[in-house]
């Protein structure tokens, strides 16, 4: 067997493993039996002794295991976790830093090999091998081990923030009776929520499924036998279709997949699972995804393959389950935290708007779209939570820490109440809020700053009018695109548009044609592709489409008939062609409108900044378009070359970052120098800070979701122009992130705005 295999296997078997010990255990077995050394050990650092604990050995004496421990300043092993590179010694006991632990009887060892556990940058333990001779592991045994070691890293490091590597165990602290379990990812929408978690699933995706009690068993059985009859049928509709098309080989196939839909087969091993108690999907995905893995580590390519064929049918069973599941009206409690694997603006609607408390994502970052919207609706949200168990969680009660990034899953009493506080003080600053709604957005010394929103749905148009705002700086037209299941007709995109229009005349509406690709997918209209944020994108797509492209340009145009508060906007421009190509098909909607006899004034017209080519071309746009706006969210993703939907870069991704500033700044003197007007529709528009840098910058407009313009209109009513210019003179010569935010930090704070910064959060030093 290649290494490569070996490898494999044990990584999925240490990830299938019950608990963290019995991983540990089978990584010590498996890496001795590999390398055919005489022992294997695993030492993990106690996160609060600060200690290396010998926690697994095949080998050494196993009593010492949890009892031996060393420093990191003692014993080679501590050597290894601090230097953070591996120590291959020929006689351990050679060397100055051996350390003779009696109890683990290692004196008969000799030649000792060490690599440390990191991950994430972070040392968690070290993995030794050692053996009697006096002899050095060679380069393959040492490369084999830094493999593993990388590898097992994030496995043990999952293991160890979800309290073990089988979810089903400890998700909250109750159970182990430690302080309330947190897990942590990164802010997606301020605030705070305390509620009750219902888990959606994407459909047919069997790894978002979650866990749910049963109490009619029966009932339960009852819809699994009529999805399993339903699949049965459907395969063999499917293999009489083929039967003359395909060869008898691949005919023998669908006779696999019906013989694994068998009673005594994979079914009834569900079946037991369901009378235990969980709902027929979550007993499905038990089953489903313990056999793919048994098959993944199959020895034999060919067997290895049947992991599909199980996923596959897996994935039948489920729409059926699915489908029987969605004509069945689920009951939301009246403080809903949801919680999705991949959340997506399509779920937001499945609660009702006032029993939605809080939101939180597995995958994704503050920058993703769900999180923009969340933003905008004004609900906590956490996203990239990578190491919360998901599927286990239906039911709990979570504190929603949206501006730490931390989920709380079953709180104590003392936590629940010190959040309640923060709540109840987050709604005593809204209250405060609200009076401003008829107040100019005027800096004390007479410079007014038109502050704009950002919609996507009805309504925000609503709440953006509620909230004082001035016109619409992005109306993200994918977004009802999103939610349905078709490319809407020309006349339902009018009725759409002019909602916005209508509401919010004569204030000036800027409608973007649509930007799909990237994260924003329409299900209808599937884009695979490996680097979705460098492909197939925004203008790039409707360019490629001039069929709809040109409708909706002229559902636009024809929604703005007697308004005339239209704006047309092109979103992910690169370079000065693609504007001409998409001028040139506004041209011929707006001379076809016209033939057609429809009395509308031609919209001006004005492109993004999103791409870094774009920033330096600005002087080449000029002659073509009417308006600039900067979509900071992602010229900040392009420029630091940090994709804004990955949770594992999300710390890297800063909005200000000195290059990113700059890169805004010469955008706004440019605009200036070719007399455009120039506005930001990026979130960093929505923060009171960025904004005050922005208005320094000489930006014409600032555009944000309705639910922070409030918070943006207190910090420039607090402060002059004067002053902000100095503020942004004194941050543009800052070089590191950090800084600027604790300088725009102190700004707010000078000026008695601390409801406008991060209130103090229990158990975390600010
Ligand atoms: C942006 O990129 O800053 C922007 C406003 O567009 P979106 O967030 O919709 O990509
Ligand atoms: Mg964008």
């Amino acid at each position: 067997m290649s290494v490569l295999t070996r490898l494999r296997q044990i990584v999925q078997e240490v990830a299938s493993a019950a608990d963290l010990e019995s991983a540990l255990e089978i990584c010590a077995e498996r890496i001795r039996d590999t390398m055919k050394t005489e022992v294997c050990s695993i030492y993990l650092l106690d996160s609060n002794t600060q200690r290396y604990v010998l926690r697994a050995t095949e080998g050494l004496n196993k009593d010492a295991i949890g009892k031996v421990s060393l420093s990191p300043t003692e014993g080679i092993v501590g050597q290894v976790g601090t230097r953070s590179e591996p120590i291959n010694l020929e006689d351990a006991s050679t060397h100055p830093a051996f350390l003779y632990l009696k109890s683990t009887g290692e004196e008969r060892y000799h030649a000792f090999l060490g690599v440390p556990i990191i991950h994430q940058r972070k040392v968690f333990g070290v993995l030794v091998v050692q053996q009697r001779d006096v002899r050095r592991f060679d380069e393959s045994e040492e490369a084999f081990m830094v493999t593993i070691s990388a590898q097992l890293a994030g496995v043990i490091a999952h293991a160890e923030a979800t309290g073990s590597i089988n979810p089903d165990k400890n998700v909250s602290g109750e159970q182990s009776g430690r302080p309330a379990r947190h897990f942590t990812g990164v802010v997606g929408s301020p605030g705070v929520a305390i509620g009750e978690v219902r888990v959606v699933s994407l459909t047919a995706d069997l790894g978002s499924v979650p866990d749910k009690d049963v109490e009619d068993i029966d009932a339960e059985l009852e819809t699994l036998d009529q999805a399993i009859a339903a699949v049965r049928e459907e395969i063999s509709e499917i293999a009489e279709a083929l039967a003359t098309r395909l060869r008898t080989e691949e005919q023998a196939l669908f006779q696999v997949y019906l013989r694994m839909l068998d009673d005594n087969a994979l079914v009834s091993e569900i079946r037991e699972r369901i009378k235990l108690g969980n709902w027929a999907q979550g007993a499905l995905r038990d089953v489903i995804q313990s056999h793919v893995r048994e098959f993944s580590m199959m020895e034999d390519a060919y067997l290895r393959e049947r992991a599909a064929d199980i996923r596959d049918l897996g994935r039948r069973v489920l729409n059926c389950l699915q489908e029987g599941a969605s004509g069945k009206q689920q009951e939301y409690p009246a403080n809903t935290i949801l919680v999705a694997d991949e959340l997506s603006p399509a779920m937001f609607g499945l609660v009702p708007e006032e029993q939605l408390a809080g939101m939180i994502s597995i995958s994704g970052s503050g920058t993703s779209h769900a999180a923009i919207l969340a933003r905008s609706m004004g609900i906590p949200t956490i996203m990239g939570v990578v190491d919360l168990p998901h599927t286990r969680i239906e039911g709990r009660h979570v504190i929603v820490d949206g501006y730490s990034g931390r989920v709380f899953v079953d709180p104590k009493d003392d936590l629940l109440s010190a959040y309640g506080d923060i709540l109840k003080e987050e709604l005593a600053i809204a209250a405060g809020l609200d009076k401003l709604k008829e107040l100019p957005a005027e800096t004390t010394d007479g410079h007014s700053m038109p502050l704009w929103v950002n919609t996507g749905l009805t309504a925000d148009v609503e709440r953006s009018l509620e909230r004082g705002a001035e016109g619409i700086g992005l109306y993200r037209t994918e977004i009802p695109f999103m939610i349905r299941d078709f490319f809407p007709s020309e006349h339902e995109q009018i009725e759409t548009y002019r909602r916005q229009l209508e509401l919010f005349a004569p204030r000036t509406v800027t409608m973007r044609t649509l930007d799909i690709g990237g994260d924003k997918a329409l299900p209808y209209f599937p884009i695979e592709e490996e680097n979705p944020f460098l492909g197939w994108r925004g203008i790039r797509v409707t360019l490629d489409h001039p069929e709809i492209f040109l409708v909706q340009v002229r559902a636009m145009m024809r929604a703005s008939e007697g308004l005339n508060n239209l704006r047309i906007m092109l979103p992910m421009v690169t370079s000065v062609h693609e504007v001409e190509a998409a001028l040139a098909q506004i041209d011929q909607a707006y001379r076809e409108l016209c033939e057609e006899g429809f009395d509308i004034r031609k919209p001006p017209v004005g492109i993004m900044i999103e791409v870094p080519a774009a920033v330096y071309q600005i002087g080449r746009f000029a002659s073509l378009i009417d308006f600039i706006s900067v979509g900071s969210n992602d010229l900040t993703q392009y420029l630091l070359a940090v994709d804004r939907n990955n949770p594992r870069v999300a710390g890297l991704y800063a909005s200000y970052h000195p290059s990113v500033l700059h890169a805004l700044q010469h955008i706004a003197q440019e605009a200036q120098r070719v007399n455009k007007q120039v506005s930001i529709c990026g979130e960093m528009a929505s923060d009171p800070g960025g904004a005050l840098l922005l208005m320094a910058m000489g930006y014409d407009v600032l555009s944000m979701n309705s639910n922070n313009l409030p918070k943006v209109k207190l910090a420039i009513r607090s402060i002059s122009y004067k002053d902000s210019l100095a503020l942004l003179e004194r941050v543009m010569r800052m070089s590191d992130t950090a800084e600027i935010h604790a300088a725009l930090r102190a700004a707010l704070q000078e000026r008695g705005l601390t409801q406008l910064t991060r209130p103090d959060l229990p158990g975390e030093k600010v």
